[in-house]
């Protein structure tokens, strides 16, 4: 049986902290689908055509992974694409509250569906998409937190290089 999960997210930009999730994922599943959401009206950096072409770079080399986009519920996703395991990170107690709401939500709505929480390498645990934008704004540096390609294009999007 081939076993499949999709790991959905914004990934605005991915982070080490969201490659680390991916790594420990395909220790568990041959095939990995990182699902990112395409919603507008949602207050991003970088479009859906530019968060997926940096992951696609990013994990390239991973031949057991795939990046696509998806729209809607993402119950309905997984339900036209057959897979039925959702994965996700948990950083923090604080990751918890919002996780469980919604791992409880896509199992009333589809209850086939099971989610699957990793944790990453303790070092990410602190780490956001958010705060990775924060901290590149005012010039900071992102040493072993983001790939050296996200770096380059949070630098280029935050115009601090030509
Ligand atoms: P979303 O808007 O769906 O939360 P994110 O891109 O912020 O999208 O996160 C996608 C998933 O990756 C979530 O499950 C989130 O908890 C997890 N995640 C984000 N950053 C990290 C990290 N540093 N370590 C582990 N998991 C993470």
């Amino acid at each position: 049986m081939n076993r499949e999960a999709v790991y959905p997210g914004t990934f605005d930009p991915v982070t080490n902290g969201h490659l680390d999730i991916i790594k420990r994922a395909l220790q568990m599943f041959d095939q990995i689908t990182v699902a990112v959401v395409d919603k507008p009206g949602k207050d991003l950096l970088f479009t859906t055509q530019e968060r997926i072409k940096m992951l696609r770079k990013t994990v390239g080399n991973l031949s057991k992974v795939r990046v696509e986009r998806f729209e809607g519920l993402l119950v309905d996703y997984l339900q036209r694409r057959n897979i039925f395991v959702i994965i996700r990170g948990l950083r923090a107690v604080s990751d918890f509250e919002y996780e469980f709401q919604i791992a409880l939500m896509n199992r009333k709505l589809n209850s086939e569906i099971e989610s699957v929480f990793l944790m990453p390498s303790q070092e990410y645990t602190y780490l956001s998409s958010s705060l990775i934008k924060e901290v590149v704004k005012f010039g900071g540096r992102m040493d072993g937190l983001v790939p050296g390609i996200i770096e380059k294009a949070l630098k280029k999007k935050f115009a601090l290089t030509k």
